[in-house]
């Protein structure tokens, strides 16, 4: 039988599911993609546009995500097209009609994404119960506070200098987005022997060569300053922080901002791939051919998501930052290590493991 979507292949989706409910006017996607793994887990988008096309490619990105980070969980992703800045009032009915809308539908746990936050989680746990995200005071595992993303990039950099010629120790480290994955993988570095020597966000750059007291810049950015107006250094316009010489290059703030017309600027031994998809895929095929190591994102990044998966178990903060430790380590090992031994790039090698877990794991289930 053809294909019932364009877009469906031997993984999936499961479900395609569009929600409407007229005295809210929910209007809303779901797509369950794969849940060989165990029930999917992906985060509820609210934005004004959105297709189900688009739902379901970042659902199948959970599902590989998901998959490579080693959890027993497939991938899904919901969207609920709306203002995401509405009135408060409005958007709690909203998302609490979507949580009972979606409440048979088992296999999909919600996480909070571009549009939700982890008091909209409240408002779907207080439905529905199956949810990630949540506040701390319903068991939430704050995941940005306890800095779970960079947690695990720097352990990612830990396995990588054992494979490739760098040391964190000494190190001088770019940070592009000094949110909560870049300073917090800055702040795990530093107390690894690593130097901040330059550092951006959406308003400008900074750079300095002695290192930058890590602390107090985090102290500054979130008093609401930009980290390009910070005492020590010199400032530079925004992407100007590609050419700051490093040997730890991390892109923590957009997709795609390591491209064909600016990656030849950068001068560094390792890219650590914090915001998902910065480099475009000829990005990364240049910076292998100069022999630049590139962790990539769904495995260098995983750390919120094996810290969600932690926080749906009822596992504690203590459980999940050994998790992600052992998780990322585990995984870093396995696909650089082979990537090396192949020649293929690392993000090919991650993505091919990970489809590998999941036919294996669809091996498992009854067929009906
Ligand atoms: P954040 O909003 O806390 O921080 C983003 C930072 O990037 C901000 O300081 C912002 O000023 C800066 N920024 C925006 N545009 C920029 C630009 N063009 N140049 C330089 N800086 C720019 O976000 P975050 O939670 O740190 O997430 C950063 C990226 O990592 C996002 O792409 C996100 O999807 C991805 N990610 C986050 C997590 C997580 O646990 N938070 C997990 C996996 C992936």
């Amino acid at each position: 039988m053809a294909n019932p979507f364009e877009f469906s292949d031997e993984l999936g989706p499961e479900k395609v599911i569009e929600l409407y409910d007229p005295a809210t006017s929910l209007h809303a996607f779901l797509v369950v993609d794969n849940v060989a793994m165990g029930p999917s887990i992906g985060g509820l988008r609210m934005a004004t546009d959105g297709t189900v096309e688009e739902c379901f490619r970042l659902a199948r990105a959970m599902t590989l995500k998901n998959a490579a980070a080693g959890l027993p969980h497939g991938g899904g992703k919901a969207m609920i097209i709306a203002d995401p800045n509405m009135p408060r009032a409005d958007k709690e009915r909203i998302v609490r009609a979507f949580a009972y809308a979606i409440r048979n539908v088992e296999d999909y746990i919600v996480g909070p994404d571009m549009g939700t936050d982890e008091t909209a989680m409240a408002w779907v746990h207080d439905v529905i119960h199956r949810c990630i995200g949540l506040p701390r005071e319903i068991g939430g595992i704050p995941l940005d506070e306890i800095g779970a993303t960079g947690f695990g990039l720097a352990a990612a950099l830990d396995v990588a200098q054992e494979l490739h010629d760098f040391e964190i120790d000494g190190a001088r480290v770019v940070v592009q987005g000094f949110g909560s994955v870049g300073q917090h993988a800055a702040r795990f570095l530093c107390r690894r022997g690593a130097r901040l020597v330059g550092v951006s966000d959406s308003r400008g750059a900074r750079a300095y060569a002695d290192g930058f007291d890590v602390d107090a810049l985090i102290a500054f950015k979130n008093a609401g300053q930009s980290v390009a107006e910070f005492e020590a250094g010199d400032a530079l316009e925004r992407d100007a922080v590609v050419d700051i010489e490093s040997e730890i290059w991390i892109p923590a703030a957009r997709p795609d901002v390591l491209r064909a017309d600016n990656v030849a600027r950068l001068n560094t031994k390792v890219v650590a791939e914090g915001a998902n998809i910065p480099a475009t895929l000829e990005a990364e095929e240049m910076l292998a051919e100069r022999g630049i190591l590139v962790i990539p994102d769904f495995i260098a990044n995983a750390g919120g998501v094996i810290c969600a998966a932690v926080e749906y178990a009822g596992g504690t903060q203590t459980q999940a930052l050994s998790a992600i430790d052992e998780k990322i380590r585990a995984n870093t090992r396995e696909v650089l290590s082979t990537a090396k031994q192949s020649g293929q790039l690392p993000r090919d090698v991650a993505a091919a493991l990970a489809r590998k877990r999941v036919v294996r794991a669809m091996e498992f289930r009854q067929t009906f």
